[in-house]
């Protein structure tokens, strides 16, 4: 078989739908994907650490990043700036490996204008009442945030029309075994003799 590009995997869906949960699962199982770490303005979150879990910037290293054109999508996101730098997902994906950004959906969409042969899948909540039993169960988050959060998914559900995949998150399992065939139909889709 010929080696193609890696695939440009992209998981979005509504915040507290579990993304954060699938991904590390995923990670568990040791696929060969690579997981591209994003930056961000917002304070690290207890246990977070700077180049694991994100890249923690002031929001003027954030808009530097921007001037000099090194993030592949950027999103402001209930007053933070989120974004994915652009070199190591180019990197990864030139060198035929697959990689997965874990991104919210303006973000999710923009890198779909500019790389739409990308692997669009959206994390579906079971209900929103359980998306927000899931974001309060969190107890990260003040009332007035849970509630712009809230605002937002709804939003951000009426646009996954635009993905490839929809995923329902019923069970962390079962959402990682739906992602990883997807991943290999993929694979089985574009690879030729
Ligand atoms: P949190 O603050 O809970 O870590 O993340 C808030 C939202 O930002 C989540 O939906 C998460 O997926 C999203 N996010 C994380 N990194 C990025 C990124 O690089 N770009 C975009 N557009 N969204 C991101």
């Amino acid at each position: 078989m010929k080696k193609e590009k890696g695939l440009l995997i992209v998981l979005s869906g509504p915040a507290g739908v579990g993304k954060g949960t699938v991904c590390s699962a995923l990670r568990q199982e040791n696929t060969d994907i690579q997981y591209s770490v994003s930056a961000t303005t917002r304070a690290p979150r207890e246990g977070e650490v700077d180049g694991v879990n994100y890249f923690f910037k002031s929001r003027d290293e954030f808009e530097e990043m921007l001037k000099n054109d090194a993030l592949l999508e950027w999103a402001e996101y209930v007053g933070n700036y989120y974004g994915t730098p652009i070199d190591y997902v180019k990197k990864t994906i030139d060198e035929g490996n697959d990689i997965i950004l874990e991104i919210e959906v303006q973000g999710a969409l923009k890198v779909k204008e500019r790389l739409p042969e990308g692997v669009f899948i959206f994390l579906m909540p079971p209900s929103l009442a359980e998306l927000r039993k899931r974001i309060e169960g969190r107890g990260t988050e003040t009332a007035d945030v849970i509630n712009k959060r809230m605002t937002v998914a709804k939003e951000e559900i009426d646009m996954m029309k635009k993905y490839d995949y929809v995923v329902e998150n019923d069970e962390v399992q079962a959402a990682v075994n739906r992602i990883k065939a997807i991943v290999t139909a993929e694979h089985c889709k574009r690879e030729r003799l």
